[in-house]
């Protein structure tokens, strides 16, 4: 099942624009298997949401794993040379598997494959299967070798970005169009968002995040942001399948092979920095609430909105009196 169109964002934005000119606002479809909007409201040019697409082509290009013909579908046992940015991203997602204590891990590959999500071949393998693949997962088997040099350690090792390219895009986009001049705009790769700078009229930004429940456009709630802000949801309800009546969903739990099943509907990261927060949502959605909320809380910098299966929802301290509750079928459980 491959995603569709802007109706499963899963933030929202609900700032309206006020500049003289009115936004200029742009979609793509495909990079990075999604739909991307760039939405500029003061400063730059058109010409600047271009570039922004070009390299969305770019990093879909070089980093999706599903081309063979990748960089990254290129990683394997042997030693491969890779592009400084595709390294560089390898690095920061071994230090974001340390970070989780593995509960984030991009060698996951062997077993989504197995699990087909988003391929049109989904199945629910067998425990040997799954166990089988599991051997060929740990992201310290990840070999660095300083010279953008990239080596996995067994052969049959896999590498996935998918859990952290969009952020990743999302922060280039914004450095794109920050040189050109942009001073206010959106970036929405997918819903993975990414506001620069402050609204026209410098008021705060405001995002709905989206009730995991509801099929279109409905939220839960709303958060005020303020200027450069990341933010990221990860959600059961994202990408899956069903069999046997069961929902099977896309983020694997590398503890056991199997979609993770923490307790938790969604997860929303929001912080300064795209490509963390994208990362965290997915780790933090498989380390359940409070564990996430003891990284979180490490990490610094960051903050995060759970909902429970129950929907009760927590938040983080640092969104106390930015965060409303939108939605009464919701209940705020941490007050
Ligand atoms: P989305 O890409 O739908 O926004 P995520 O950012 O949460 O969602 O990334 C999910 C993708 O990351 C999966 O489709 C899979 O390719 C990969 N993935 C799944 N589980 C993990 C994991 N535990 N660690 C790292 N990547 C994962
Ligand atoms: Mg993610």
């Amino acid at each position: 099942m491959r995603r569709v169109l802007p109706a499963v964002l899963a933030v929202m934005m609900l700032s309206s624009a006020c500049a003289a000119h009115g936004p200029v606002s742009k979609t793509i479809e495909g990079p990075l298997d999604t739909v991307s909007v760039v939405t500029i409201y003061s400063g730059g040019s058109e010409k600047a949401i271009a570039d922004v697409f070009d390299m969305l082509e770019d990093v879909d290009a070089r980093m999706t794993a599903v081309d063979p013909a990748s960089e990254l579908g290129d990683i394997g046992f042997d030693r491969r040379e890779v592009s400084r940015d595709t390294y560089e991203l390898i690095e920061r997602a071994v230090a974001f598997g340390r970070d989780t204590n593995g509960a984030f891990d991009i060698t996951i590959r062997p077993v989504t494959e197995l699990w087909g999500i988003g391929t049109g071949n989904e199945r629910v393998p067998a425990r040997e299967e799954i166990d089988e693949a599991l051997a060929y997962v740990n992201y310290r088997d990840i070999e660095l070798d300083g010279a953008n040099g990239v080596k996995l350690a067994r052969e049959g090792m896999k590498l996935d970005l998918g859990a952290v390219a969009k952020g990743y895009a999302a922060d280039k986009a914004a450095e794109i169009l920050r040189a050109a001049g942009v001073k206010s705009a959106i970036i929405d790769l997918g819903g993975n968002i990414y506001f620069l700078g402050v609204k026209s009229g410098g008021a705060p930004w405001r995002v709905g995040v989206r009730n995991p429940e509801a099929g279109e456009n409905g939220f839960f709630c709303t958060v005020e942001l303020g200027a450069d802000t990341a933010v990221v949801t990860s959600g059961a309800y994202e990408r899956f399948f069903e069999s046997g009546g069961v929902k099977y969903h896309h983020i694997i739990d590398p503890a056991t092979g199997c979609p993770a099943d923490s307790g938790l509907m969604s997860v929303t990261i929001i912080g300064k920095n795209g490509c963390e927060a994208d990362a965290l949502s997915t780790a933090c959605f498989v380390l359940g609430r409070e564990r996430a909320t003891a990284l979180l809380e490490n990490l610094g910098g960051v903050e995060g909105i759970f909902v429970s299966d129950e929907r009760e929802v927590y938040i983080t301290p640092g969104l106390e009196g930015v965060f409303k509750l939108t939605d009464d079928r919701f209940a705020r459980a941490d007050e």
